[in-house]
């Protein structure tokens, strides 16, 4: 058995989650391949690493010395290194990094370094191989993760070695200068050396017990999510974005490799798998979770017949797309129809998108309304239960809230609604306090 085992900044930022990792780590001899993040904050008003490489890079464009600041990275290192007790002297890497940045060497170098020095150090303190992300994860010319050409070559040196540390978060280019995924892009290159090794399991450790059934800021202490669907996942994107990269599921999920979400600091806390299907749901609470944002806007459009009219719709989708819109839902009656978009993507472009849309389509009124936030309840046990939906507008109406906008997946899997801003936490409240009983 295989497992890839990932861990997040703020497992990584002192020696004594170096400690706590080590320990997760040896105590599963399955556990072969880690990735690691750069240090994280250790507290609150702290500075992650890969904040502080950012503002070193600026500094150096910005023609000020670096010296005193970079010594703050510099002590973020050997401070670990020190309180570890491990015989390993990194002054060279921490001055040719300084140097590198000094000369020019890029924005994507600077902030990779993090992850890079770090591993460094788990290697050695694991006395696990230390494999270079450089060496291993390709992007092509055009800037996109490269694949094949991956998998190829990280299936090649992997095999090489039984234990190993790989930094996360970069890759290199075909000219060989360095680039970094998204922020937060160390998941993905987990996902991307789980699925390269075939692994039987990926597990993302980071400082939660893996996902709630709702956001723990809004309702007190939620229940934990024991299992969920990658759908199920896309679904309550709203929710997941902040604990596992976006583009972490993809690699994994192609090759049915399932994600299991834990908490370094509570270990003994099963978290949250992340599987490919599971035809067993919580019988107890049907819904697998309720998110939501608020942020949204609508563009109302009505007109006689708009049904029998060919092409309507692809005429109104033109708009949004020449002005460069994604849509989030599409709601439709028989004569009306309403687009769903991020108010912030619409701001300043208002009158352009009325005026292109009643040019092409001549209907009866378009109109905009904003200030809309767009929750969904997200559950594989819905398809199966009967009455949720009744339920959930149930327990909205005794909110005393009202929805704007009703919007269900023909897969059963979820419902969406829409309600005013000011009513967004109340809703979330209200349904999973319907659903989950106390
Ligand atoms: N260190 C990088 C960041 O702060 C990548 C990561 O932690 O996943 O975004």
């Amino acid at each position: 058995m295989i497992k890839v085992v990932k861990f997040g900044g703020s497992s990584l930022a002192d020696a004594e989650h170096f400690r706590q990792v080590a320990q997760i780590i040896l105590a599963d001899k399955d556990r072969h391949y880690v990735v690691a993040s750069a240090p994280g904050k250790r507290y609150p008003a702290d500075v992650k690493v890969t904040d502080m490489l950012y503002r070193c890079y600026e500094m150096v464009r910005a023609h000020e010395s670096i010296d005193t600041y970079y010594e703050q990275v510099k002590k973020r290192y050997t401070d670990i290194i020190a309180d570890l007790g491990i015989d390993f002297d990194i002054s060279g890497e921490l001055e040719y990094v300084k140097n590198a940045m000094l000369h020019a060497s890029g924005r994507d170098f600077a902030a990779s370094r993090g992850e890079y020095l770090n591993s460094l150090i788990l290697a050695k303190f694991l006395g696990f191989s230390f494999i270079d992300a450089e060496n291993v994860i390709y992007f092509k010319e055009n800037g996109q993760f490269d694949a094949e050409k991956t998998q190829q070559l990280m299936q090649e040196e992997l095999k090489k070695h039984e234990y190993a540390v790989i930094p996360g978060f970069y890759g290199s280019m075909p000219n060989g200068t360095i680039k970094t995924f998204s922020r937060g892009g160390s998941d993905v290159t987990g996902s991307i050396v789980a699925s390269a090794v075939g692994a039987d399991l990926y597990e993302n450790w980071t400082d939660v017990s893996g996902f709630m059934m709702a956001d723990p800021r809004i309702v007190k202490d939620p229940c934990a999510i024991d299992t969920i669907t990658y759908r199920e996942l896309r679904e309550l994107s709203y929710m997941g974005a902040s604990v596992l990269h976006e583009e972490a599921i993809f690699p994994v999920r192609t090759a049915g490799i399932p994600i299991n979400i834990r908490n370094t600091n509570r270990p003994e806390d099963r978290g949250t798998m992340i599987v490919a299907t599971a035809s067993s749901y919580d019988k107890e609470h049907i819904i697998t979770g309720v998110a939501g944002r608020r942020g949204f806007s609508y563009i109302n459009i009505e007109k006689d017949m708009m049904n029998a009219e060919v092409g309507f719709i692809r005429r109104v989708l033109d708009v949004l797309e020449d002005h460069e819109l994604t849509i989030e839902h599409l709601p439709s009656g028989i004569d009306t129809m309403s687009v769903v978009v991020h108010s912030d993507a619409l701001e300043g472009k208002e009158e352009k998108v009325l005026s292109s849309i009643a040019r092409r389509t001549r209907p009866d009124s378009v109109t905009i309304e904003s200030g809309v936030a767009i929750i969904a309840v997200v559950g594989r046990g819905m398809a199966k239960a009967k009455g949720t939906a009744a339920r959930i507008f149930t327990s909205l109406a005794d909110a005393g809230i009202n929805v704007r906008m009703i919007d269900q997946g023909s897969s059963e899997l979820n419902v969406i609604v829409g309600v005013d801003e000011a009513d967004y936490e109340r809703a979330i409240s209200a349904i999973y306090h319907e659903f989950v009983k106390a």
